[in-house]
């Protein structure tokens, strides 16, 4: 039985979450993994509204118009990543956990990876999923296009007066836009938020260098105070924010997929797809 104490601090919350739309929840259930990914908490939401913090244009979207239970669900990255390594060691995959990929090798029309403890693999494919920094997209030589976007995502989990009704809010200001993306605890407490908020870096550096009280107070100005005080704040992690996109996406045997392939930011910056992956070979 889960401990309804277990939510009550926003630091129980995986500051990284993601936003999962219908199409990704089909994908995961075909998968065979959304009944566990939800059978601990996560938030469905019901309505986003969007709107701009110079007071031009305000405008909601409703499941309901849509006939549809829910826009989305918010999910811990953690909880995602869980059941897809769960579902992995119960099939006819072998997983291999907790030892590096350290080397690419080629020889020929036969090509693999070298393992930090010495193994090594041939594949007639290998697919990388390791992420922004893929040092196998490096080493095979790959190259992607890149560019800073001068911002930097803060990212945190929030507790507001007021319950988040099921809604993703985002408000857009000329620095930057600023999500409050519901949380559901176990206990269903409708109070926790994740917030994901994108400044120009110079302003990002400012606002993680206030304490808890400044920044609540800054928080609740840049959100309107929709959803009253903010009351409790978490630890805050500060992602900068970078277009970095392969050329290429394959190679002779070789194939890059997800942030490997193409970084995906944060909501209000970038898609709601819900990605994920880890490296493997196909033999
Ligand atoms: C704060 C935040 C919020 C986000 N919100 C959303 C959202 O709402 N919706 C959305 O779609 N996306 C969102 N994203 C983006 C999303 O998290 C990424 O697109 C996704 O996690 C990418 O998955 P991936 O498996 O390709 O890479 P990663 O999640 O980076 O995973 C790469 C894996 O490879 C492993 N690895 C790396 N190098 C090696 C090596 N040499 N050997 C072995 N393993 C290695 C790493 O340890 C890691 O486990 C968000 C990102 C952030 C930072």
């Amino acid at each position: 039985m889960q401990d309804p104490e277990e939510a009550l601090s926003v630091e129980d919350f995986d500051p990284r979450v993601s936003a999962i739309s219908v199409a990704s929840q089909r994908l995961l259930e075909q998968l065979g993994v959304w009944p566990d990914i939800t059978a601990g908490r996560h938030c469905p939401y019901q309505t986003m509204t969007v709107w701009d913090g110079d007071g031009t244009g305000r405008i909601q979207f409703e499941a309901a118009e849509l006939r549809a239970p829910a826009l989305g669900t918010i999910i811990e990255n953690r909880r995602i990543v869980r059941a897809l390594f769960d579902a992995l060691a119960d099939s006819a995959v072998t997983l291999i956990d907790g030892v590096r990929v350290s080397g690419w090798w080629q020889d020929g029309h036969t090509r693999g990876i070298r393992l930090e403890d010495g193994q090594t693999f041939g594949a007639r494919l290998v697919v990388a999923a390791d992420g922004a920094h893929s040092r196998l997209r490096q080493w095979v030589g790959l190259p992607t296009r890149e560019w800073d976007y001068g911002q930097q995502a803060i990212v945190c989990t929030v507790r507001t007066a007021q319950s988040h009704r099921y809604t993703a809010w985002q408000r857009f200001s000329p620095t930057g836009p600023l999500a409050f993306l519901p949380l559901l605890s176990e206990s269903g407490d409708e109070h926790f938020c994740s917030i994901v908020w994108s400044q120009d870096t110079e302003e990002a550096r400012r606002l993680m260098g206030l304490d808890d009280h400044a920044f609540k107070a800054e928080l609740e100005r840049a959100i309107e105070r929709e959803l009253g005080a903010v009351d409790l704040v978490s630890r805050r992690y500060a992602f900068p924010l970078r277009q970095r996109h392969a050329k290429e996406y394959i190679a002779p045997g070789f194939a890059l997929v997800g942030d490997a392939a193409h970084t995906i930011h944060p909501w209000p910056a970038g898609g709601e797809s819900g990605l994920w992956g880890c490296s493997c070979v196909a033999g």
